[in-house]
């Protein structure tokens, strides 16, 4: 079986996720007949750069274009989709880097192309291309005949060579926001007709962290390992991450100044099998996120959150005292270091949750603090 995110890989500019500004620049130009010959994307992997620059080939040499809604049906439409188009050359820089591949594109590239109108030359990790490779480049893609159209892709903006930069039109492509991904999500679960609830589509999404190429993979991972019905908890297991439940569960308990409560909840976590490093990384960027939300006083589209957590994260921001959130990051980043030296974040993560909620038994000069700054934020 084909990998799902090949087989569901955006075909024409609509079915792209998140990328909205590109899409609709890069569609303009077609309409505008304002094609430049070199382009530049740049951003994380798994957003869809390569895919894109794809399309962007569907779109000019299209039987029926150039246009910005190629057929994606026609002959060599499906060629491109298919990789095996003689006038889209695909090349990774990371493997094909050197100067021999560089001088077989510069043989290559002035010849007419052979169906299409345009030959497309789409370089992956482009900044992984030797200064020597580049330089041969460089007068393709200053004086480039007509049919040359290079789109260069990188992950690494700010090691591309300024000359090289200079003579693209750049896109930064965004990770797209949690709602996004999920909706991709979701199209390729019923697409394969997978059970799975939106919970846990989410949790596959916040992992990936904006990848749609991870995300997919997860899915498709999952969808395997459970025949096709995935709950929550096969998510929670394959990723080891803690359930956002139970992220804001504790932070309630903190509110609440249940030290017995914290501790006991950390037992049980425990006893179910879940892995207390992660807890306490998952934990520091759910205090991330309140902290956030406290400072601007609203939930930021950026995070990675749905919207029924949105609400709720907006509620906890104002109930945790921002001096409680501040105290507990410090004393979980205590936590982080020991792990990184190999220690059992048991121990810190337990003195953390002792120290939040009840001030009065810490005496060292950090509390002392801390106690001030609640009674300030309380008066
Ligand atoms: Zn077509």
């Amino acid at each position: 079986m084909a990998a799902l995110y090949r087989k569901y890989r955006p075909q024409g500019f609509d079915d792209v996720v998140g990328q909205e500004p590109v899409v609709r620049t890069l569609k303009n130009a077609i309409d505008a007949e304002q094609i430049r010959q070199a382009y530049l994307f740049a951003g994380p992997r798994g957003t869809g750069k390569t895919s894109l620059a794809r399309i962007l080939a569907k779109a000019l040499n299209c039987e029926k274009g150039p246009s910005s809604h190629p057929d994606t049906d026609c002959h060599i439409c499906r060629a491109i989709a298919a990789g095996t188009s003689l006038d889209v050359v695909e090349m990774d820089a990371a493997s094909q880097r050197g100067i021999d591949d560089i001088r077989d594109i510069r043989d290559h590239a002035v010849l007419q192309p052979v169906e299409g109108r345009y030959k497309v030359y789409i370089l992956d990790e482009a900044h992984q291309l030797t200064d020597a490779a580049f330089n041969a480049l460089l007068k393709l893609i200053e004086e480039p005949p007509p049919h040359l159209i290079f789109v260069f892709c990188t992950t690494d903006l700010g090691k591309m060579l300024p000359t090289v930069r200079s003579r693209c039109q750049t896109f930064v492509f965004a990770r797209p926001r949690l709602p996004e991904l999920v909706r991709v999500l979701r199209w390729v679960a019923d697409g394969e007709e997978i059970e799975v609830p939106d919970a846990a589509l989410a949790l596959v999404a916040r992992a990936a962290r904006g990848a749609y190429r991870d995300a997919v993979s997860t899915l498709d991972q999952l969808a395997a390992a459970t025949g096709k019905k995935i709950t929550v908890q096969d998510v929670l297991q394959l990723l080891g991450a803690v359930e956002e439940e139970a992220l804001f569960r504790l932070c309630d308990l903190i509110v609440d100044r249940d030290t017995a409560g914290a501790l006991t909840f950390i037992e049980e976590l425990s006893e179910q099998g879940q892995d207390l490093g992660r807890l306490v990384t998952d934990l520091l960027e759910h205090l991330r996120h309140v902290l956030l939300v406290q400072h601007m006083g609203h939930v930021p589209d950026s995070l990675p959150v749905t919207e029924e957590v949105r609400e709720r994260l907006h509620e906890q921001a104002n109930q945790l005292g921002e001096s409680t959130v501040l105290r507990l990051c410090d004393l979980l980043a205590v936590a982080v270091d020991d792990m990184r030296q190999g220690a059992d974040p048991r121990l810190p993560l337990e003195l953390a949750l002792v120290k939040v909620t009840r001030p009065a038994a810490d005496l060292s000069r950090e509390a002392t603090a801390y106690r001030l700054e609640q009674l300030e934020e309380r008066g």
